[in-house]
């Protein structure tokens, strides 16, 4: 079981995206009409299905199809992340932990560090599923099995946008602007795992 607090931020960030409206015919499409008006307390109580989060991302790929999903997905696991950094650090081991101002080579290593802390804080709360490594690319996180994308396979691109997008708020949170982030396996597709890749950034100019 998973926080009532991640499902409750789920609800109020796709809320902010889609509408009330637009949400609740999300959760009623998924399935999920007992979240409609009564979302779970935000606290860390663990009462929350992995299941249900992964209806409501399959849901809004199914009910607004891949294209229109992608942007919706992307910016909801954006938005995700930024709540947790400024209302929720805790929840994800996050608290007290402030990116410096340095060079870009400097932040990507305190990212590396940051992206660790934050890695086995999500092992704790999602299990054995995620490995995060470092190579010339960049930082690579591979997640199997994938609960957002768990149900799906017959896509023909990534689909895990709601990922992307967290650990795009996540670099920029420590490398500020530009990042470059994209899932370059999805199991989705027929890949081993889904892999999110945080690409190394240019050195800074001189
Ligand atoms: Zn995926």
């Amino acid at each position: 079981m998973i926080p009532n607090q991640l499902m409750h931020i789920a609800l109020i960030t796709f809320e902010e995206i889609l509408g009330k409206s637009g949400l609740n015919s999300l959760l009623n499409f998924s399935g999920m009409e007992a979240f409609i008006d009564t979302y779970p307390p935000n606290d860390l109580g663990l009462d929350q299905d992995l299941v249900d989060f992964n209806r409501l991302i399959i849901g809004a790929i199914e009910l607004l199809g891949q294209a229109a999903a992608r942007p919706i997905l992307f910016r909801s696991g954006r938005r995700g992340m930024q709540t947790i950094i400024e209302q929720f650090p805790d929840l994800l081991g996050l608290g007290g932990v402030t990116p410096e101002k340095a060079d870009r080579g400097a932040r990507f290593k305190r990212l590396g560090e940051i992206h660790r802390v934050l890695t086995d804080a999500s092992i704790g709360l999602f299990g054995e599923i995620y490995t995060l490594c470092e190579n010339k690319e960049g930082l690579v996180l591979d997640i199997d099995p994938c609960f957002w994308c768990h149900g799906v396979v017959s896509s023909s691109e990534p689909i895990c946008h709601t990922a992307v997008g967290t650990s795009y708020e996540l670099a920029r949170w420590v490398l500020g602007d530009p990042v470059t982030v994209r899932e370059t396996r999805c199991s989705a597709k027929g890949d081993e795992c889904c892999r999110i890749v945080i690409f190394r950034p240019e050195p800074d100019e001189r």
